[in-house]
């Protein structure tokens, strides 16, 4: 399958850019976090370090105070007063200040700890003139003593302002050391707040890819890949609701399945790739014909497209199932090439509270009866009576043309200002062997609905033209009218047909109309204006029957290959007395001679609306007021007895 499923491009750039920053904020995340937990490691040593040097701070402090102390009682142990108090005073100081200053020096990293070192040797130095100072103070000799001190007060000094300067570097150390735990301690609650941000929005990243993730899922798992219409599932689903919000209520949700005849042919001749275009085409012309929103058309199978409708009359299925036969009539162009597709549907209309399987297999069950006879929609019917009277009518009509019980009818063409006769349409009657002469209303809806139909209309051609040629052995120049389907014209071969029609008969195309309705025109503008020019290439004219009922566009009215409007009898009835049925025909009337159209009237039953059709200036009328459909036989004899000559 080279098609990408239209489910993948919808909300997946939205997914693409959402796992993108997802990704992103995890990566963030992760790195945040190490970071974090590196800040956090390395905090018990940071922790350490401050403890230390605060207590260093504290020891400086000691150290001082000792080194101040010692210094004090040296020099006042001189005075001679009380020599031997001070002596043991400084006894009992000497090791403490040793003390105190080792461990400072044990604990100062580098340079300083060298300076402690100094320092501490340089206290050594001291504490050993402190030995000889005992000594001499033991003598009593206080000069000696007093030169001692004297001589020692360099060495003091040198400790001391040492001591402040390691105590001064000791002390900005401890201040940066702090205010690197500040910036450290400021940095890990930022970096926390951070994480805990960072967290939540990968927490709701990721929480709203699931969302759409599970969104995507689901629609997948609801959704035909490749047309992008609901599939059985979803529209099982649906036919639930519906089956459900109908109750017992009058109008039941009907259900048509369509399958198409000849997809096969298709997928094997031409491949998958045009076959899945193919479909998805015909998905998009089936979606056009129902309601938008109340209505689902999905794809159940391979070639099989299921219809539900809602809140509808029961022959809205019939309606809906000829649009779709109608939307498919024009060939499908797929890379270039034109692909006919025909398709065989089914109906059923469900009942109160019946299961959905059920509903499903009758319209298939009824689609099956389509296809093995060729008829284009039929109803399921427990009984199969309305199945079974119809396939013995298409059955009784092909049988009906093998043994020619078709016959036509004529009814003369009459030009409203003169009376003359300008040609004769024919009018279809099956003899039947026991129901009589029937009507065309009898089987002609049903074989349209058949590819039988092309055989009959090329049987009435047939039999026209040899009518045709018949009058004009007989010196009568009469043109004779036919009636043809939209699937007909729609052929691509009918022009051909006719062409071999008119060859066969002998008869010149001016002799031949053909008569075809607004709807037939509409069904397919491009293909109809195309056939339409390729017959009247031939000589033949074309008019347009049932004017004003069906819908046709201005636009395309303009273009039509055209030579005739035949105003719809409805707007004929009692046109002399109806004043809107007269403005009607007056504005086609105009409308004709405005395109360069001449204008018929069907269905004149009284002299009143002839006289109007006279005063309106239509060119044609036909009618039961001129005449009947008619017979040959009585054909021939109203010719022969008419006043006005041929
Ligand atoms: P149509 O083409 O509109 O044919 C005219 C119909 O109006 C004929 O009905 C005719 O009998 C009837 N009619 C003529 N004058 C009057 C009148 O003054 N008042 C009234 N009320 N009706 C009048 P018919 O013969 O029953 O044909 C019905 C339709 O069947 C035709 O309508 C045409 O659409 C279709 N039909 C007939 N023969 C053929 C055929 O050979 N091929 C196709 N495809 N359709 C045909
Ligand atoms: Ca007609
Ligand atoms: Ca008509």
């Amino acid at each position: 399958m080279a098609m990408s499923p239209p489910f993948l491009s919808r909300g997946s750039r939205g997914n693409r850019v959402g796992r993108r920053v997802g990704a992103m904020l995890t990566t963030s995340l992760v790195v945040l976090s190490l970071a974090a937990m590196l800040l956090t490691w390395r905090q018990p040593a940071m922790v350490g370090r401050t403890a230390a040097l605060a207590s260093d701070s504290e020891g400086f402090r000691q150290a001082h105070f000792l080194v101040g102390r010692e210094q004090l009682l040296l020099r006042a142990a001189v005075t001679g007063l009380d020599a031997e108090w001070y002596a043991a005073q400084l006894r009992a100081l000497r090791p403490m200040v040793l003390d105190s200053l080792a461990r400072l020096a044990e604990s100062a990293g580098g340079e300083r700890r060298r300076d402690l070192v100094d320092l501490l040797d340089a206290e050594r130095l001291l504490q050993a003139s402190t030995e000889a100072l005992f000594a001499i103070l033991d003598r009593a000799d206080l000069t000696a003593a007093a030169a001692l001190v004297e001589g020692r007060g360099p060495l003091m000094e040198s400790i001391a302002g040492r001591l402040s300067v390691a105590q001064r570097l000791h002390t900005a150390e401890y201040q940066a050391q702090l205010a690197m735990a500040a910036r450290q301690a400021r940095l890990l609650r930022y970096g926390m707040v951070l994480v805990f941000l960072v967290g939540l929005a990968v927490l709701a990243v990721t929480g709203w890819l699931r969302r759409t993730d599970r969104r995507a899922i689901e629609r997948m798992a609801a959704e035909d890949a490749l047309t992008g219409l609901p599939n059985r599932t979803a529209f099982q689903a649906r036919a639930e609701v519906a089956i459900g919000a109908a109750g017992d209520g009058p109008r039941r949700p009907i259900v048509l399945v369509v399958d198409l005849d000849g997809f096969k042919e298709v997928n094997d001749s031409l491949g998958h790739y045009i076959g899945d275009k193919l479909l998805v085409e015909v998905g998009a012309r089936l979606r056009a014909c129902v309601r938008g929103d109340a209505d689902t058309v999905a794809r159940i199978g391979g070639d099989e497209f299921a219809v539900l409708l809602v809140d509808a009359e029961a022959r809205i299925g019939e309606e809906t199932a000829d649009r779709l036969c109608q939307a498919l009539v024009s060939p499908f162009v797929i890379d270039g090439m034109p692909l006919d597709v025909e398709a065989s549907i089914g109906i059923a209309t469900a009942a109160p509270g019946q299961d959905v399987g059920t509903l499903v297999r009758q319209a298939t069950a009824a689609m099956y009866v389509s296809k093995e006879h060729h008829l284009a929609h039929s109803r399921y019917d427990p009984n199969q009576a309305g199945i079974a009277a119809r396939l013995t009518l298409v059955g009784s009509i092909r049988r009906a043309l093998d043994d020619d019980e078709l016959v036509l009818h004529y009814q003369p063409k009459v030009a409203v200002g003169t009376g003359e006769l300008i040609g004769a349409e024919a009018l279809a009657r099956w003899q039947h062997p026991t129901r009589g002469l029937l009507g065309p209303a009898e089987f002609i809806p049903v074989l349209e609905r058949t590819s039988l139909v092309h055989r009959f209309t090329q049987h009435v051609l047939t039999m026209a033209l040899a009518q045709a040629r018949a009058w004009l052995d007989g010196g009568h120049r009469i043109p004779v009218a036919v009636n043809v389907s939209t699937r007909c014209l729609l052929d691509q071969h009918f022009p051909e047909v006719v062409a071999g029609c008119l060859l066969a008969a002998g008869v010149p195309g001016e002799l031949l109309w053909i008569e075809i309705t607004e709807n037939t025109v509409m069904a397919d503008p491009e293909r109809a204006i195309d056939g339409l020019r390729r017959i009247r290439a031939l000589g033949v004219s074309t008019a347009i029957d049932d004017f004003g009922t069906g819908y046709s566009s201005m636009a395309y009215l303009r273009i039509l290959p055209m030579d005739e409007i035949k105003i719809d009898r409805s707007f004929v009835k009692g046109l002399g007395t109806d004043e809107r049925n007269r403005v009607l025909v007056k504005s086609t009337v105009e409308l004709g001679h405005n395109l360069g159209l001449t204008v018929i009237a069907e269905g004149v039953e009284d002299g009143a609306a002839l006289q109007a059709l006279r005063d309106l200036g239509c060119d044609g009328a036909q009618g039961y007021f001129l005449c009947r459909p008619l017979s040959i036989d009585d054909f021939d004899a109203w010719l022969s007895n008419r006043a006005v000559p041929v």
